[in-house]
């Protein structure tokens, strides 16, 4: 589809509800809105002040401007926003609020606006197949579904035909937002943005604030005793592997031991733990430990990696029916911890 064919095909209402597609970036081009005047830009200032609170808060991007250039707008004031916080965490929860957000919207969403969207990630993609809703590119498909780890995702279980991959509406949703999410992060993998106004890094530090306190909320929620039981797949995998003595990557390694720590292991059990690593060394096992803990440094205690970040690095492992509904291992024990205690 040539991108005139696109804009045809895509309303401005959809650039608002789509933000980070390509053709919607060259309407912010001709917005009247630059990193100096920002903070003045009251309404979309706000907007996207709401956008990245919402993301930090609730995982979505709260509601929509009625007006549909500020709701675009906005949408370029939170990547400055969430870029100037420097804080790893927001990036990642930022984008993968935006992405989600956009899932549930694209759910509502009529085929050919669905093209359109796919079109903008250069996907080959075709409506209308004999067997599904669409065809597409494996190569789109593999890209994408790596990240997925239910059978239903696995490519021997696609109808296939000459290179191309037939999938329903919901498969196509849920691969774009995958798309979504590695387009936003890729905008906001910018490691600082030179002499941005006070006002905005005094906010960015109000938003640090927020996530530290949500990640706390997180934790302080988490019983007290350590229950076994209601380990995630992924910290089972690696607690197997750690019992066993098998060598642990760096992530793996440091996910078991903040998740433990988290959940209320102490060091000296943690320690015992360890011992049995061929490579083990007291000394040095310990000021690990001691540092996630909070206990040496800066004092800040380190929480494991989010879900999405252990599917990349490749430590999600056998996930299960409740890792559908949750983007954090800490969250997983929470709920499982709740649902072995109803049975
Ligand atoms: S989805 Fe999250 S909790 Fe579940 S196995 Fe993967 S990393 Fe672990």
């Amino acid at each position: 589809m040539a991108a005139s064919q696109m804009e045809k095909a895509l309303s401005s209402e959809d650039f608002a509800k789509y933000p980070f597609l390509k053709h919607a970036s060259k309407q912010i081009a001709n917005l009247d809105f630059t990193i100096s005047n920002l903070s003045s830009e009251k309404t979309v200032f706000d907007r996207a002040l709401n956008r990245v609170t919402c993301a930090i808060n609730e995982m979505h991007t709260g509601k929509m401007a009625n007006d549909k250039k500020t709701e675009i707008s906005s949408f370029a004031a939170a990547l400055i926003l969430v870029i100037a916080t420097k804080n790893s965490w927001i990036k990642k929860r930022y984008a993968l609020a935006v992405a989600k957000t956009a899932h549930a919207q694209m759910l509502n969403e009529k085929i050919d606006t669905l093209t359109a969207i796919a079109k903008d990630f250069d996907w080959d993609i075709c409506a209308g197949s004999p067997y599904k809703d669409f065809r597409i590119g494996f190569t789109f498909y593999l890209r994408n579904a790596a990240h997925m780890h239910g059978i239903e995702w696995k490519l021997v279980n696609q109808i296939m035909d000459r290179g191309m991959v037939y999938l329903n509406k919901d498969k196509v949703i849920r691969l774009l937002q995958e798309e979504v999410k590695a387009r936003v992060e890729k905008r906001l993998d910018i490691p600082e943005i030179k002499n941005l106004p006070e006002e905005i890094n005094l906010i960015a530090n109000d938003l640090v604030r927020l996530a530290q306190e949500q990640i706390g909320e997180e934790t302080d929620n988490l019983p007290k005793v350590v229950v076994q039981a209601a380990f995630p797949p992924c910290i089972n995998a690696l607690y197997a592997d750690a019992a066993a003595s098998h060598h642990l990557s760096h992530i793996g390694r440091f996910t078991l031991t903040a998740f433990l720590v988290n959940i209320g292991m102490t060091p000296e059990a943690l320690n015992e733990l360890f011992k049995t690593f061929s490579d083990y060394n007291e000394r040095l096992t310990r000021y690990q430990i001691e540092h996630i803990a909070g206990e040496r440094g800066s004092g800040t205690r380190y929480t494991c990696p989010q879900c999405s970040v252990l599917q990349t690095h490749s430590v999600c492992k056998n996930r299960d029916e409740l890792c559908r509904r949750i983007y954090h291992p800490l969250k997983y024990y929470v709920l499982k911890q709740k649902s072995l205690k109803s049975a």
